[in-house]
């Protein structure tokens, strides 16, 4: 599995494009990640994840997080008739919810 951040080096200075310097071995200044993906919907796909979604092949009948699953990066909770999809982080936060 080849991971987009293997071929991506931090240069010091923040990815969203604010300027500001950052330690060695990050890309952005706490919080600017979600800025600049932000900015990125703003500026590509009019605001719109729909749009994001479509524009990558993804919808209603070609799921996302299916896709997310198959990439490694999520995975599918164990519990009996439950479709929860998400982060192994996320997955413990909902079955604690789900108390299964
Ligand atoms: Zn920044
Ligand atoms: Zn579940």
């Amino acid at each position: 599995m080849t991971k987009s951040e293997d071929r991506l080096m931090p240069t010091g200075t923040c990815w969203c494009g604010c300027g500001t310097e950052v330690g060695l071995g990050s890309f952005f200044s706490q919080g600017h990640d979600k800025i600049a993906e932000a900015a990125l919907l703003a500026a590509r796909y009019e605001n719109s994840v729909a749009r994001l979604i479509a524009q990558h092949g993804f919808g209603p009948h070609n799921g996302i997080r299916e896709a997310a699953v198959e990439s490694g990066h999520w995975e599918a909770c164990p519990g009996a008739d439950c479709n929860y999809l998400g982060t192994p982080a996320s997955i413990r936060n909902h079955r604690k919810k789900a108390q299964h």
